[in-house]
């Protein structure tokens, strides 16, 4: 059917390009291009015996428009995914404009060096007018809305699990068990254990500047921003056992706030062990966790990134990495005049991820549905000028994909409800 260009060969992307090549139907070619191109090759390797999928690699700098503009003229793809970084959303945007060709991330654009005085101009007024101080927001991306128009090319924004799976959750009880959702509260739980101390389970400097920075829900048509880590709930998930959760800024609730008709409050809770946030708070305290370069030795490095090379590689966590993750969001609102709550989630075992693709679950669930998204686009399902969040699509054939691809789902209509 298509041929895809895939930007990045980390974990994420490692997860997407194994389901790419399961569905040679859909994927006829690919080309895995990446900064470290022997990552590429080795994968490349590993699958092409055994995929009708054609496989090249290159080498890009994703950081730089006219190289990712050299990638996309030589390889000639029908869509874009972009499995980098959030630093790198903008320049592989503007690239694939320039090309005219479709756009899908998994991640809104995060601004790597938060010091540059032009983007702190913009962030300051942001927070100001928003209400919410997290480095990263969709408006850099959805002012791309009419340069996509113009072009004709479609922009999926957030097609992983969170965003992604919960916004097309959020779609799906739109469409099929409310008339109006009032209330929404996603719940991210990783009841996995890799026997280390401390790791993260995916890019840890995008991880650990998303745990450490405040929280903010949105209630009433406004942010309500607090301290990180100061509204903590337990729940009983499924298949995983009673877990504390602590209320996190997330990003979809901001496309959710924008295109959801009468929600009156949307939250996101993520749990960690003690021993997790014990770990973070001391390397924030003594500094750890920056993105402020510092001289060391006569030279320049980025604290947060020096200690990116001390942590175990997320990668690396599969094999080792035993128990489940649960997923969902938890809906309140009327239908027929009635008051309804529903649940839905996807629970994911971590081996069993390993054994199919030999990556862990929170690589496993971001990685099928940015495949997914690809694939909807890809097939005309998804196809529309501009740029979008998934929860704008239609929800149904992404949710049967979900069920055929690894990541079943469920209903519960009963479910215990957050206070
Ligand atoms: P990794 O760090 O494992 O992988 C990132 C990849 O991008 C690496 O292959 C890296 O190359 C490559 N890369 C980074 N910078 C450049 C550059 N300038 N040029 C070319 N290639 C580059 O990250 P993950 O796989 O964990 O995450 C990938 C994306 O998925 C991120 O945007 C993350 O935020 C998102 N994500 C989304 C989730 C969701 O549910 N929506 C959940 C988890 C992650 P190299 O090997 O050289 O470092």
């Amino acid at each position: 059917m298509g041929k895809v260009l895939i930007i990045g060969c980390g974990g994420v992307a490692s997860v997407a390009i194994h389901k790419c090549c399961q569905n040679s139907d859909v994927f006829e070619e690919i080309c895995i291009a990446t900064r470290t191109v022997s990552k590429a090759d080795a994968l490349k390797e590993k699958l092409q015996s055994k995929t009708q999928t054609k496989i090249s690699t290159a080498k890009v700098d994703a950081d730089n428009v006219a190289d990712i503009v050299r990638v996309i003229k030589e390889f000639n793809p029908d869509a874009v995914l972009n499995l980098a970084l959030p630093y790198q959303d903008l320049a592989i945007m503007d690239a694939c404009l320039e090309c005219k060709v479709p756009y899908i991330d998994t991640a809104n654009y995060e601004a790597e060096d938060t010091n540059d005085p032009e983007w702190r101009a913009i962030y300051e007024k942001r927070c100001e007018e928003l209400g919410f101080s997290a480095y990263f927001d969709y408006s850099w991306q959805w002012a791309y809305m009419d340069k996509f128009k113009e072009a004709g090319i479609t922009g999926i924004l957030g097609t992983g699990f969170d965003p992604g799976v919960t916004s097309v959750f959020t779609a799906y009880a739109q469409k099929h068990y409310f008339d109006e959702i009032h209330t929404i509260d996603i719940l991210d739980c990783n009841g996995g254990d890799h026997g280390y101390p401390f790791a993260t389970n995916f890019n840890p400097e995008i991880n650990l500047r998303e745990v450490s920075a405040p929280g903010s829900y949105w209630e009433n048509g406004h942010w309500v921003e607090i301290p990180a880590m100061s509204i903590k709930r337990e729940f009983d998930f499924d298949q995983v056992g009673m877990k504390d959760m602590y209320l996190l800024h997330h990003e979809e609730i901001e496309s959710l706030a924008k295109n959801i008709p009468g929600v009156k409050r949307i939250r996101f809770f993520m749990t960690f062990g003690q021993s997790y946030l014990t770990h973070m708070k001391c390397l924030e305290n003594v500094g750890m966790l920056s993105t402020t370069p510092i001289d060391f030795n006569g030279q320049k490095i980025v604290p947060i990134q020096f200690l990116k090379e001390l942590l175990p590689d997320p990668a690396s966590l599969g094999p080792r990495t035993v128990g489940k993750t649960n997923i969902g969001c938890i809906f309140t609102g009327i239908k027929d005049g009635k008051e309804r709550s529903i649940y839905i989630y996807n629970v994911c075992d971590h081996q069993e991820c390993y054994k199919e693709v030999e990556s862990q679950a929170i690589s496993y669930t971001t990685g099928v549905p940015a495949m997914i998204g690809t694939e909807m686009l890809l097939k005309g399902l998804w196809k529309r000028p501009g740029v979008y969040t998934v929860d704008e699509f239609d929800p149904d054939p992404f949710m049967e994909e979900l069920n055929r691809c690894g990541l079943p789902w469920v209903v519960d209509e009963n479910p215990t409800l957050i206070d």
